[in-house]
C-alpha cells in the first residue's frame, strides 16, 4: 500500500482509541463504568446560549459561507472580553481572530511559524497536539519538562542552546492540562524575555482561563508588557461554558502571526457558522453568573475527590484552576500498570500521565466530569479493589 503518507502514518493511534475499545466490551458485560478519562464537562450549555443559536439559525444570511475572518461581532466580544478581564487592549479586527474551536489553531499554528526541521519547544505533559501538530508539518518538538520539583512551570535555562537556534515556537498552558498547574504574571514575564531574547514566538493555551477557583484569577500572557511583539494566546469557549461541541474559539495578540494564520485558514476552511459565532459573542457578552456555579461545582468535585484519594494515601496539592487533578501513581506501578488495573478491577476509567508525555510517568489524570457521589463511588471501588500500600 502507498499510503498513507509517512506525515500521517508516523501519528500513534489515538489515545483513547484502546481504552473506549476496553470500556465498550465491559459496558456491554454490564458493568457500570465511571469515566474519568475524558476532558469534556457533562454540565449542560447554559441555556440562553442555546436560545441565541437557535434564533440566529433562523435568519438567512447567517446560513451563507461566514466572513473567512470571522464574525465581527464574535471577535469584538472577545476584544471586550479581554479589556474587562484582564486590561488588554486589542483590535478587535487585526488582533483577533475566530477559530474553529481553539484546538483547529493551535494545530495549524504550528505549519504557520515552522519549516520542516525546525523545532517546537513543548511542555512535557501536555495536550498532545502540540506534539502530533508538530509531526504533522515534519517539525521536531523538544519536550520541556514539567515536574513538582519545578512547579510544573519549564526551566528555560535548560535548553539546549543548538536546540533553541532552530526553535520557531514554544506552547505553553496554564491553568494546565494535565497538570492543573496555573502560574502568576511573573512567570509570564519571564517567558516573554526569554522569547524575546531568543526571538522564539510563544504560543500560550489559555482554554482553562475562566476554570479558576476562589480568589485565584489566571492571568493573560498578553497583560505581559511587550507580549503583542512575540506571543499569541489561544482561548475557548469549550470549557467556560461547556461548549465543547460548538466548536468555538479565537486567537489574540501578535498581528503579524495572526495574518499569517489567517492566510493558512482561508486557504483551508471557511470559518466557523455564523450562527454559533453570534452565539458564542452573546456568551462572551452575558451575565457571567453561570461560569462562576460552574466553577463552584467544579470547586466541590474537586475537593470531594482530593479527599477520596488522600484517603488511599495519594496527596495531591489542591489545584487553583481547570477540572483536572494530576496525581503519582501509588507505589510500585507504572502509569499505565495503575490506569490498567484500575479499570480491569473497579470500571473506573483514569488516564495515564504518559498520554500527555514521557514526564507524565509515575502519574494519572482524573477529570472531574461527573457529579460528586461518582467521584465518591469511584474512590470507594479503588479503596475496595486496588491493592495500594499507604506509606
Ligand atoms: C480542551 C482543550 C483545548 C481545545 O479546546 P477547543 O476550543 O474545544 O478546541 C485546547 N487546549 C487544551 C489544553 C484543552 O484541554
Amino acid at each position: 500500500m502507498n499510503f498513507p503518507s509517512d506525515r500521517v502514518g508516523q501519528i500513534p493511534p489515538y489515545l483513547f482509541a484502546e481504552i473506549n475499545k476496553k470500556k465498550a466490551e465491559m459496558i456491554k458485560s454490564g458493568i457500570d463504568i465511571i469515566d474519568l478519562g475524558i476532558g469534556d464537562p457533562d454540565l449542560p450549555t447554559p441555556k440562553h446560549i442555546i436560545e441565541k443559536l437557535a434564533e440566529e439559525a433562523q435568519i438567512p444570511k447567517n446560513l451563507k459561507y461566514p466572513s473567512f475572518v470571522g464574525c465581527s461581532e464574535f471577535k469584538q466580544a472577545v476584544a471586550d472580553f479581554y479589556l474587562r478581564q484582564f486590561g488588554v487592549e486589542l483590535d478587535s479586527e487585526t488582533e483577533v481572530l475566530a477559530l474553529i474551536g481553539s484546538k483547529e489553531g493551535i494545530a495549524h499554528i504550528v505549519p504557520t511559524l515552522i519549516d520542516p526541521g525546525d523545532y517546537v519547544l513543548i511542555p512535557d505533559p501536555s495536550y498532545p497536539v502540540y506534539r502530533m501538530a508538530t509531526l504533522l508539518a515534519n517539525g521536531q518538538y523538544y519536550n520541556m519538562p514539567l515536574t513538582k520539583e519545578n512547579h510544573f512551570q519549564p526551566d528555560f535555562e535548560d535548553i539546549p542552546k543548538e536546540i533553541l537556534k532552530c526553535s520557531k515556537l514554544m506552547f505553553l498552558n496554564y491553568p494546565g492540562n494535565p497538570t492543573a498547574a496555573t502560574v502568576d504574571l511573573p512567570f509570564f514575564k519571564e517567558a516573554i524575555d526569554f522569547a524575546r531574547k531568543h526571538l522564539i514566538p510563544i504560543a500560550h493555551d489559555s482554554a482553562y482561563n475562566m476554570v479558576t477557583f476562589d480568589s485565584y484569577k489566571a492571568p493573560s500572557i498578553l497583560q505581559v508588557e511587550g507580549a503583542k511583539e512575540i506571543a499569541v494566546e489561544f482561548g475557548s469557549l469549550s470549557k467556560t461554558y461547556s461548549m465543547t461541541g460548538f466548536r468555538i474559539g479565537y486567537v489574540v495578540g501578535n498581528r503579524e502571526i495572526i495574518k499569517a494564520l489567517s492566510i493558512l485558514k482561508s486557504n483551508t476552511d471557511t470559518g466557523q457558522f455564523t450562527p454559533i459565532q453570534k452565539a458564542a459573542a452573546f456568551a462572551l457578552n452575558s451575565d457571567q453568573s453561570c461560569v462562576a456555579e460552574y466553577n463552584r461545582i467544579y470547586k466541590d468535585r474537586m475537593t470531594a475527590m482530593l479527599n477520596g484519594l488522600q484517603s488511599i494515601g495519594i496527596e495531591v496539592e489542591p489545584p487553583k484552576g481547570s477540572f483536572f487533578i494530576w496525581a503519582p501513581v501509588p507505589n510500585r506501578y507504572t502509569s499505565a500498570e495503575f490506569v490498567t488495573s484500575v479499570l480491569e478491577q473497579t470500571g473506573v476509567i483514569i488516564t495515564p500521565g504518559t498520554a500527555f508525555g514521557p514526564s507524565g510517568e509515575g502519574y494519572f489524570r482524573v477529570s472531574l466530569s461527573v457529579a460528586s457521589d461518582r467521584l465518591n463511588a469511584a474512590v470507594n471501588r479503588i479503596k475496595e479493589k486496588v491493592k495500594i500500600a499507604i506509606n
